[in-house]
């Protein structure tokens, strides 16, 4: 039955051909809306470190979708002149993957905050990673919730002090790079807004790496994260590459995510190849091809022939 159900006249290739592929410069990325954010966010140079990575790689603006939660951050997709999505709190790894499934010739990049991915979709981050979907997922880690003025997140410090913890945070941080090791992320990494160039260097890799890709971003508040500043970031970060860590080896990539908050690297931290995508395997994908590539609609033979297969 299902066989019926085919399209047989709708295979046109979705992503430009390299033949036709213009190159735009990160400045193209620029969509008409400016940002909103507070003068010297970190977010700023997630934007720019984004806008320069998909440029570096030369993806045309309608071969990528942008993905977002809720939150300062997740407010990206509408100044990137991408396709975009502004979804719901915790929910944009869900909507990301329902995209990805549909078209999996899209260039998927989910956008968001340490709230956002880390708090109310956790669930979804990590089995978005354990099922090694082939998305890009960057997180704008500004260990505090921005947008609702200043309360502790799931990667805020112990101790620190917040609208949510007058008397200084009792839970200690979540660790995201760890999390995401541990549950099977095939490439994960960590930039900082301070160091933009690098920052667009890790993005272009985690863009390019096949399967499922975590950036997460120090990304300071400047409004209502008094602590972890910039300076605070600067006196403490180093360059994984600098120390020749090798990021095919589970074991130092783990030790590399435990090392902060005294030392921070910054770089790729685990990087496995070759493992298959949940797009790759998933059957009816395989069988029948994705969504976006088969017809509207059914004809009446097509839904006399569900019917009969329910009889
Ligand atoms: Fe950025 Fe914080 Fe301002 Fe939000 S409140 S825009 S996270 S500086």
């Amino acid at each position: 039955m299902a066989n019926q159900l085919v399209s047989k006249e709708f295979h046109a290739p979705v992503r430009t051909p390299a033949a036709e592929a213009v190159a735009h410069k990160p400045t193209d990325f620029k969509s008409d809306v400016k940002p909103d954010w507070c003068p010297s966010c970190g977010d700023f140079g997630v934007l720019a470190g984004l806008q320069k990575a998909v440029s570096t790689l030369g993806l045309q603006p309608k071969d990528i979708l942008t993905v977002s939660g809720i939150g300062c951050s997740s407010n990206l997709p509408g100044f990137f002149r991408t396709y975009g999505v502004h979804s719901l709190h915790g929910r944009s790894v869900a909507v990301a993957t329902g995209a990805k499934l549909a078209n999996p010739d899209l260039t998927v990049i989910i956008t968001g905050g340490d709230g956002d991915g880390y708090g109310i979709g956790l669930g979804h981050f990590l089995h978005a990673v354990r099922r090694n979907l082939d998305v890009t997922y960057i997180v704008m880690n500004n260990q505090i919730y921005g947008l609702t003025t200043g309360q502790a997140s799931p990667t805020t410090s112990v101790a620190a002090k917040t609208k949510s913890t007058p008397g200084g945070c009792i839970e200690g941080p979540l660790n995201p790079l760890a999390l995401a090791i541990v549950s099977g992320a095939t490439f994960v990494a960590r930039a900082f807004s301070g160091e933009p160039n690098h920052m667009a260097d890790v993005m272009a890799q985690a863009i390019k790496h096949k399967g499922f890709s975590l950036v997460d971003c120090f990304s300071p508040c400047v409004t209502y994260n008094k602590i972890n500043t910039y300076q605070w970031f600067k006196e403490r970060v180093y360059k994984l590459e600098d120390k020749k860590h090798d990021a095919a080896d589970f074991k130092a990539a783990l030790d590399r995510a435990f090392e902060e908050p005294e030392k921070i690297p910054l770089g790729v931290f685990y990087k496995r190849e070759g493992a298959a995508t949940y797009e790759d395997q998933d059957g009816a994908i395989q069988k029948f091809g994705p969504a976006v590539r088969q017809k509207l609609g059914t004809t009446p033979e097509e839904r006399k022939a569900i019917w009969d297969s329910f009889k």
